[in-house]
């Protein structure tokens, strides 16, 4: 099976093009305008390569069918997901860099001199010499995460498109937006999508196939002071920022996001806004097991209890927001979706590596609401940062190892 690679990149280096970062303080599907352009482009794209039911909803779902080129009847329809959207980490503007066959010195980003990506200090570097690696210029992410998702989709359509004798069921594809946002799947209709299994293009090392992520909680603050004129409030004003500082202060230093990696969790203050009168914090609650979650929980119930008891003038409240379930335990009842995917990353020549993913994907929520969707690699490095980069030889990897996913679901079916 040959990849295309230079319609792969091409197609890569135009989408890295769109500023298309998304924003949690929006209230709209998408979030931002930019990522409309992108989509616009997409659905243009889908149309020119022949796909069926191309159709963008009007929450910007990009939505398009591969026929099945099977006679078999009874093949499940397979849905492959990326997101349009970047982190608003930094700008996603980017002004993407080709280092071909990449001789293992190290690159400085033009942009920012002092931005280096070095092989003694990004170790998936070194395996790539010799490759074509592509980079930004140094003040934006690439926006490899998840562009590279959309290219690999794109040239795996492509490649099915141009050979018509492999055999394959019916095959749905889905861009969406705000996927950094938490927002990604939100708006997706299910019914709409039409697949019995999904994977979302969106995990980091070549031959990655993940199926767990965190469990995931966001906890609200709200601590209302009592107000006064200074001048005479003595005995009187009770001011919500002392309080709030001595709530951040209490909770554990440890079960933090800067000091837990691998199946810990935290607890992760990420909003502080407000005045003396009334003060509101925002945090994230992370774990992978629900008990440990309902434990941090807890804990944030303890705090605020101290605090009242030790200032009952002042009203403290405290809301914890469900946000999404590690996918594990619904695709445990099931790991063919899983099996198939690591299947088609050996037919590629890999060995399947799992991760247990720090955060949430689309597929952790599409899976609890009844479509198993395990995550698949495309190739993408120090994402979020100035930093981003991807190899195309891996994106090409991501592109086989999705038709090798369509041909195994159609073999066992
Ligand atoms: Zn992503």
């Amino acid at each position: 099976m040959t990849i295309d690679s230079e319609d792969l990149l091409s197609r890569f280096l135009a989408y890295v093009q769109f500023d298309t970062q998304s924003d949690h303080h929006s209230e709209t599907t998408p979030s931002t305008a930019g990522q409309w352009e992108l989509i616009w482009k997409l659905e243009q794209e889908l149309k020119s390569l022949g796909l069926t039911d191309v159709h963008v909803t009007e929450f910007g779902y990009v939505l398009a069918t591969v026929p099945a080129t099977s006679k078999k009847e009874n093949v499940p329809c397979v849905a492959f997901l990326a997101h349009v959207d970047t982190a608003d980490s930094c700008s996603g503007l980017a002004k993407p860099i080709v280092h071909r066959k990449y001789d293992g010195q190290p690159i400085v980003l033009p942009d920012a001199p002092s931005q280096i990506l070095c092989v003694d200090t990004i170790p998936h570097l070194h395996d790539k010499i010799g490759e074509d690696i592509i980079t930004a210029s140094g003040t934006t992410l690439l926006g490899a995460d998840d562009k590279s998702g959309i290219a690999i989709i794109m040239a795996a359509v492509r490649h099915l498109t141009l050979h018509p004798e492999i055999p394959h069921g019916k095959l749905r594809i889905c861009f969406n937006p705000d996927e950094e946002i938490g927002r990604g799947t939100e708006k997706l209709s299910l019914k709409e999508l039409g697949a019995t299994v999904a994977y979302t293009l969106d995990a980091e090392n070549l031959g990655e196939v993940d199926y767990e992520s965190f469990s995931a909680d966001r906890a609200f603050v709200d601590i209302y002071g009592v107000a006064a004129h200074p001048g005479w409030a003595k005995g009187t004003m009770v001011n919500a920022m002392r309080i709030a500082a001595q709530f951040i202060d209490a909770l554990p230093a440890n079960i933090s996001p800067e000091r837990s990696a691998g199946r810990q969790g935290f607890i992760h203050p990420v909003e502080i806004s407000g005045t003396a009168e009334h003060v509101r914090v925002e945090m994230l609650l992370r774990d992978f097991e629900v008990d440990g979650l309902e434990a941090k929980g807890k804990h944030l119930e303890d705090v605020v209890a101290r605090l009242r008891a030790m200032e009952p003038r002042a009203r403290i409240e405290l809301e914890i927001k469900k946000q999404y379930r590690n996918m594990r335990y619904w695709l445990e009842k099931d790991m063919r979706p899983v099996e198939y995917a690591m299947e088609a990353v050996r037919r590629v020549g890999l060995v399947p590596t799992t991760e247990a993913i720090r955060g949430g994907t689309d597929g952790s929520r599409l899976t609890e609401r009844g479509l198993p969707t395990p995550n698949i690699f495309t190739g993408f490095h120090n994402v979020h940062s100035e930093k981003e980069w991807v190899s195309l030889q891996d994106m090409c990897k991501g592109a086989e190892t999705v038709i090798h996913l369509a041909k195994l679901w159609e073999e066992r079916a």
